[in-house]
């Protein structure tokens, strides 16, 4: 089996990374950052979603495992303190896998000026405007729905519901509901601009499509970066939940619901 470590960066984080790797290695299991079969992350949810994207291109040859070095994290779910636990887990293989759903985003421009640009999100996608109102329509399944016009809008995953989506109101989702969740950023309502104003959940196949309605520039986020969009030029947004999924290597339950409650609630 082969597999790599990333780190977030910092010593505690590097130092457990040499650990890992040392021990791995000396259980003849081969290094490479490549083609890994597993990418085991050392930091936070950050290193995780830094991790996912280095390896989008391979998710199905992929697994991931993450530590966090500071607090409880959503995908980083394993304390230091059970790194050799892990160790001798994943030097038994084979592990078990648990899939989570993703978000695809696909950004077309005007008069097709430029090539469709497709992106996959573990936690979510957002579109704000850098000047001013962003006005659009929202369309779901090739109807409209409402003209959307205020800050931005949010479409997350159900792992990433726990995310930016939570800040904005958005409710939290099981991982098990292959589902996009679609939140406002401070919308407009008045008698003239009137949107629904709940966050909303859409199933698997039911595309939600933004067209922009006014001339602003735009930036366009996937996860924990901004897309180089040619942001004045942006037509639409399509999002939908995507084919491919982010496979977990899972050596232990720990329920999804148990991580919202050790991480918001109490420990
Ligand atoms: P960051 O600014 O360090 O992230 C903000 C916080 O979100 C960090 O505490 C991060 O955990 C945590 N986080 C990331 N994914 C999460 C998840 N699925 N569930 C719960 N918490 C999560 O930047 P980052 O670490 O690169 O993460 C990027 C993410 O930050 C974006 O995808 C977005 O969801 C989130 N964000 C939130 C807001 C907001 O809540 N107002 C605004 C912008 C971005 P770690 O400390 O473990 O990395
Ligand atoms: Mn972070």
């Amino acid at each position: 089996m082969k597999f790599t470590v990333a780190s977030r960066g910092d010593t505690l984080s590097d130092e457990l990374c040499d650990t890992i790797k040392t021990r791995l290695l000396a259980a003849d299991l081969a290094h490479d950052s490549e083609t890994p079969d597993i990418v085991i992350t050392v930091g936070g949810d950050g290193t995780f979603l830094e991790a996912f994207h280095s390896y989008a291109h391979r998710l199905e040859e992929t697994a991931f495992v993450g530590i966090h070095t500071g607090h409880l994290g959503f995908y980083a779910d394993w304390v230091p303190e059970e790194t050799e636990h892990l160790i001798t887990h994943i030097i038994k293989t084979p592990f078990q896998i648990v899939e989570y759903p993703l978000l695809e985003v696909v950004i077309r421009y005007r008069g097709g000026q430029r090539e469709p640009r497709r992106h996959l999100a573990l936690n979510e996608s957002t579109i704000k405007s850098t000047e001013g109102s962003l006005v659009c329509t929202v369309e779901i399944k090739g109807e409209a729905f409402e003209t959307f016009r205020g800050d931005g809008l949010c479409m997350s995953t159900p792992s990433g519901s726990t995310a930016y989506n939570k800040a904005l109101g958005g409710a939290i989702l099981h991982p098990s509901l292959a589902s996009i969740q679609l939140s406002e950023m401070a919308s407009i309502n008045n008698r003239i601009y009137r949107t629904l104003g709940s966050p909303l959940v859409l199933p698997q196949h039911h595309t939600c499509l933004l067209k922009l309605l006014n001339d602003v520039s735009v930036q366009v986020t996937i996860d924990h970066f901004n897309v180089p969009v040619f942001a004045e030029n942006v037509d639409t947004i399509q999002v939908r939940v995507a084919e491919e999924k982010v496979r977990f290597a899972r050596f232990r339950p720990f329920p999804f619901w148990k991580r919202v409650k050790e991480a918001f609630i109490s420990e």
